[in-house]
């Protein structure tokens, strides 16, 4: 294999580098001996950060050291650190109940030095940030109380300055201050539980995090600056529950403790972010919320797209770590048809409850038709669908299994970062997300996995019978437009502005343009537009957004209008009416919506609240006076019938 073969490898499938290396190490070839083939992955790794949304972040010592350490090779990754290069961090590769933790390699430019002088787990990236204080949420009103005060210690790093913390317990005991008589101590109302020296669910979710934004870059070809200034803060003890979630109106990540007791043993804690995937599920709202940022997080369908997209984040994200993805193959025998480690998430779930079946898998059956409309259950479907075309294309791989494996997690990657540039950008069914899957597949892949796509979303009633059809009419429906050569923002809002009437924008209303990101994998050019009310100077914003995706000649890939039907007739009727009840009156745009009934209305939705308590409230032609609706979506759906309660939960 030529240099330039191999170079064009990595351009394709924006391959992780170990992958090369493996590639290169099977095919044997002499010419390149170990210190020219360090010299050839350096090149690459230069040309790579010549293009830092393609394979951000990765040094060569990174990845050689991730190379390794499956072989246990301490004394190999200490040099690394001794130089500099790497910084070895100890990470649940799963849950401590599926396995111990290991050590990972990350690049040292993604900590910082605290006061102390020692490195921290802060970064440019994520921001392990704790409160003083820990919440429980008040069982009446649903908000998050201050409870006890929080026994971990800050996120800095050990005496020796990197983050390996191999003598820590798995399954730690839960230990608080009593008093005299027994009862626990309270310190200005607030439980004393006895400081731990814990580290490893805080380094987990930093290196899972950060794996995450890797790989959400890689497939998406472009910087997703999620959180604040692209710096995504993480509560790592933030309430007790079996819980963590993505709070999308504080761009912040809270993870919960849990008291719990397994028979016949004594009370123990569980970091809920010791657990990788549910970190890297977390992380993967982060993204899914900065990649598409107009969803409307109260939304059903966004948040139900939302879950198997935090899912599959966490299983196509773990691909990329060579020790998993050949203890996967290992385990599996390279059958990945059956449940096993990957497809399974939240093993731990299964160990609490005490019927050892994981919180989701994603080797499943389901259809619309025998799931609930609850946002995890019904996520499964599509999640189910996915996971089958991953197998296919695992099968479809020829030669190194672990080339197979990877490429297969790239293209899936590829898949669910690619969706949000193909759906609306409001509020989407799955069937939309279906349809988008389509339209990367026929964008991306030649229309490759057409039939094995719509076989699935058919089986499994994401499709009608007139899903197929609906797409190929939306796709022959898109106007002829072509954006110019290295257009600026100016010549994309020309275009914009000089095709209003064919992007179905009717008079009385304008598009303002929100945002135009260029995708360096794909040289595409995405452009975000916001529905005006009346166009030009005084045009005023309304809460509907569009996009418009043009391929690398320029010509228009595909359209989503801010309003699924264009400006409907009576849009300024309703919008007048929503002014009449005042509903203008709350500092957000006013938002055209469609009801379930398929009748349009106008509401204006307020996110309130801060951290880690908040919620939207929606003023409604029908509600002027306003409701509350939920944005933060648990990991774990609550105990709905009560089947799969989680008995080994201690009330602290
Ligand atoms: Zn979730």
């Amino acid at each position: 294999m030529s240099v330039a073969t191999l170079l064009a490898n990595v351009m394709a499938f924006g391959l992780p580098i170990w992958l090369l290396a493996e590639e290169v190490a099977m095919r044997r070839r002499r010419i390149l001996h170990s210190r020219r083939l360090a010299v050839f992955l350096a090149l690459i790794i230069t040309a790579l950060l010549g293009a830092p949304a393609v394979e951000a972040g990765a040094s060569t010592s990174v990845r050689v050291c991730d190379d390794v350490r499956g072989k246990s090779d301490g004394a190999r990754i200490a040099r690394f650190f001794a130089k500099g290069d790497v910084m070895p961090i100890s990470s649940y590769d799963d849950d401590p109940f599926v396995a111990d933790a290991t050590i990972d390699c990350m690049d040292p430019s993604r900590f910082s030095l605290g006061a102390g002088g020692l490195p921290v787990l802060v970064g440019d990236y994520v921001k392990i940030q704790d409160e003083a204080v820990i919440y429980r949420a008040n069982r009446a009103t649903g908000v998050f109380e201050p409870f006890a005060w929080n026994p971990w210690p800050p996120p800095t790093s050990n005496a020796d300055g990197n983050f390996e913390f191999l003598q820590e317990e798995r399954f730690p005991l839960f230990l608080v201050e009593r008093d005299a008589g027994g009862k626990i101590v309270l310190r200005d109302g607030l439980q004393v539980w006895t400081p731990v020296d814990l580290h490893r669910g805080m380094t987990t979710v930093f290196e899972a995090a950060n794996s995450v934004r890797d790989a959400s870059e890689s497939w998406a070809g472009r910087v997703v600056p999620w959180g604040q200034n692209g710096q995504l803060e993480v509560n790592a003890h933030a309430f007790i529950d079996f819980n963590a979630f993505y709070s999308p109106a504080a761009r912040q990540l809270f993870f919960a403790v849990l008291p719990y007791r397994l028979a016949g043993e004594p009370i123990r804690i569980l970091e809920v972010g010791t657990g990788w995937e549910m970190a890297a599920h977390e992380a993967g709202h982060a993204i899914h919320h900065t990649l598409k940022p107009n969803g409307d997080p109260g939304d059903e369908g966004f948040r139900t797209w939302g879950e198997s997209y935090a899912d599959q984040t966490a299983m196509w994200a773990s691909l990329r770590d060579p020790d998993r993805a050949r203890s996967l193959l290992t385990a599996t025998n390279g059958d990945l048809t059956a449940s096993n480690k990957l497809s399974r998430l939240g093993e731990v779930f299964g160990v609490l409850v005490g019927d050892g079946v994981p919180l989701r898998d994603a080797v499943n059956d389901k259809k619309v038709s025998d799931t609930d409309d609850e946002v995890h259950d019904r996520s499964a479907v599509l999640t189910g669908a996915v996971y089958r075309l991953f197998v296919s294309i695992v099968a479809q791989g020829h030669g190194n299994p672990m080339r197979a494996l990877a490429e297969a997690g790239e293209i899936l990657g590829v898949f669910l970062t690619h969706a949000t540039d193909y759906t609306p950008e409001n509020r989407m069914t799955l069937e939309d997300v279906g349809k988008a899957y389509l339209k990367v597949d026929k964008e991306h892949y030649d229309g490759a996995y057409h039939a094995i796509l719509v076989d699935e979303l058919t089986a499994r009633e994401l499709f009608g019978a007139d899903s197929v059809r609906q797409w190929l009419a939306h796709e022959a429906s898109l106007p002829n437009l072509r954006l110019k050569d290295r257009a600026s923002f100016k010549d994309v809002n020309d275009l914009v502005q000089d095709n209003l009437d064919r992007l179905g924008i009717t008079p009385g209303f304008g598009l303002a343009l929100q945002s135009v990101t260029r995708d360096e994998r794909f040289k595409q050019t995405i452009v975000r537009v916001q529905l005006t009310e009346g166009s030009g100077r005084g045009a005023l914003p309304l809460d509907n957004h569009g996009i418009l995706v043009f391929r690398a000649n320029g010509r228009l890939a595909d359209y989503h209008k801010p309003i699924p039907d264009a400006t409907p007739p009576d849009a300024g009727g309703l919008i007048s009416l929503a002014r009449r009840l005042a509903l203008d009156r709350h500092g957000v745009p006013l938002s055209i919506v469609r009801k379930p009934d398929g009748r349009l209305t106008v509401e204006a939705r307020v996110i309130r609240g801060t951290g880690i308590n908040s919620w939207m409230e929606a003023f409604t032609l029908d509600n002027p006076r306003g409701e509350r609706r939920e944005v933060i979506t648990p990991r774990i759906p609550s105990a709905r019938g009560g089947s799969r309660r989680i008995d080994a939960a201690i009330e602290p």
